[in-house]
């Protein structure tokens, strides 16, 4: 199994860092740290290895009696937990997505909600940015679904800013990105920057 000889590699090679750290890796807190390392590190950048825009193919079309005619009215799944991988540093940084779409009267496409969570998971189980991670979930559900609009919000905190200095341990990034109707009409992100906001600060505080 392809997967399995990765562990065995990296194993090996996450040994090799432990010594050059100095590290005596025949202790018996470190006996399975590489392989334990190994796997972590395979987990957090599953989403590498397939197309996570592939979990949007799973739609519906809305039912007849809903949006007979252009709406506002928007599906908000908020609070979408990650944890990923910042590629500059190799540290986490995790924290919430937001994400608003107002579908389409003419597809009436929509998604399965816990596809959009799935999707969030493994744009982030990569060696990410912030903002390339806000940008690819919100791309792909542009791409996919074809709304009016979507809108991604991602808050998040990172581990390689809190390591340089009590002075940031409270910051937190926020990332928005958005596409159709979003950019045109201020008022729709309002909108949802007020709905989700007021959950927010109780959550990330
Ligand atoms: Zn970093």
């Amino acid at each position: 199994m392809a997967k399995h000889r990765n562990i065995n590699k990296l194993s090996k090679l996450l040994q090799e860092v432990l010594v050059e750290l100095g590290e005596d890796t025949n202790r018996e807190g470190l006996l399975e740290t590489p392989a334990r390392w190994a796997k972590s590190l395979l987990t957090q950048t599953e989403g590498t290895k397939e197309n996570p825009a592939e979990h949007l193919k799973t739609i519906f079309e809305l039912p007849e009696d809903i949006y007979p005619d252009y709406s506002e009215d928007m599906i908000i799944v908020d609070k979408i937990e990650f944890s990923s991988l910042c590629e500059h540093h190799i540290a986490p940084f995790k924290g919430l997505t937001h994400i608003g779409y107002i579908p389409n009267p003419n597809t009436r496409k929509i998604v399965g909600l816990s596809k959009l969570s799935r999707v969030v998971d493994l744009f982030s189980q990569k060696l990410q940015i912030q903002e390339r991670l806000t940008n690819q979930i919100t791309q792909a559900i542009y791409d996919y679904l074809k709304p009016l609009g979507v809108i991604t919000v991602i808050q998040a905190r990172h581990y390689c800013m809190i390591q340089r200095g009590v002075k940031q341990r409270n910051s937190v990034t926020t990332t928005i990105a958005k596409r159709g109707i979003f950019t045109e009409q201020n008022n729709l992100e309002n909108k949802f920057q007020n709905y989700i906001s007021l959950k927010l600060e109780k959550k990330m505080g």
